[in-house]
């Protein structure tokens, strides 16, 4: 688009695994282990990263984002935690969506082991709802909990005791995260970017692809950059006149694979959401305007 330049995302120069190619399971740190779940997909990229994070010899451990329940994929998590010579101690979620969420009733029974969200659905009758800035002593080591809607109103991020923290679907592996519409918020996303980057995370371990070590900070930044870059595209698009989302997404996106246009409306239907909050834009219809 004209006028418009895209920011330059700091992954396209690092030596990141190619989409599928990620390994089943994997250790990442002597605290960390992440199991790949079989359903890739153009929205969960390689699949679902489930991370099994305990301190070794503690014989305990906590199971992060169980994903599908698929009994492939618990096979894979009960070897990495018979690896490790651990019993889970807990089911952590980032949020509530299924490809986190959906084995997180059915483990924490197989487990004997309560759930903990932010979502008192996800966290269930027996399980325990999560409060920002708590910090969980458990599988020995300590898990601080963070805030970061936007995604979803409920999502949480986990920052562990190596600095390195889990942000589900906050910041993905590969390309961009969907700010979902009506539940998500841009304006709590870019608020919730701002926070993990505070941290100084010395890893982001991602719900989606590979996990991103060399420049946590960066790929923070790029990620508020392309908000704005979308913001303004959308602007630019509407100085030329009313537009309904389907219009708006077909030349904001024109670049991105047509199976990703849903998503890409939803994260068009936020920021509209944030720009008439703030008074810029106005809906008659289903077509937006300038104010
Ligand atoms: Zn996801």
């Amino acid at each position: 688009m004209p006028g418009v330049t895209a920011p330059v995302d700091p992954r396209s120069g690092w030596d990141l695994p190619a989409p599928g190619q990620l390994p089943r399971t994997a250790d990442l740190e002597p605290l960390v282990t992440r199991v790949l779940a079989p359903n890739p997909s153009g929205m969960t990229l390689d699949g679902t990263n489930t991370y099994v994070v305990g301190a070794p010899g503690s014989g305990q451990a906590v199971v992060v984002d169980p994903g599908p329940a698929d009994d492939a994929h618990l096979a894979a998590v009960e070897a990495a935690l018979t690896a490790r010579g651990a019993r889970v101690a807990a089911v952590l979620v980032t949020h509530h969506h299924g490809d986190h969420a959906e084995a997180a009733a059915p483990w924490s029974q197989r487990f004997d082991a309560p759930v903990a969200a932010a979502d008192t659905a996800v966290a269930g009758p027996r399980g325990r709802v999560l409060e920002p800035g708590e910090q969980l002593a458990l599988a020995g080591t300590r898990i601080g909990v963070v805030a970061t809607p936007g995604h979803t109103a409920d999502h949480l991020a986990f920052r562990l005791e190596s600095g390195a923290v889990l942000v589900g679907d906050h910041v993905l592996g590969r390309g961009t995260s969907v700010v979902t519409h009506p539940e998500g918020d841009v304006v709590a996303y870019l608020e919730s970017l701002r926070r993990v980057h505070d941290l100084g995370p010395s890893a982001l371990y991602c719900g989606h692809g590979p996990e991103l070590t060399e420049d946590p900070i960066a790929v923070l930044e790029f990620y508020t950059a392309h908000r704005a870059y979308r913001e303004t595209q959308l602007v630019a698009v509407l100085e030329t006149g009313p537009h309904s989302v389907e219009e708006m997404v077909a030349t904001v996106y024109a670049a991105v694979p047509r199976q990703l246009w849903p998503a890409a409306a939803q994260s068009t239907r936020a920021t509209l959401a944030k720009l008439r909050a703030e008074g810029r834009v106005e809906e008659l219809a289903g077509s937006f305007r300038l104010a």
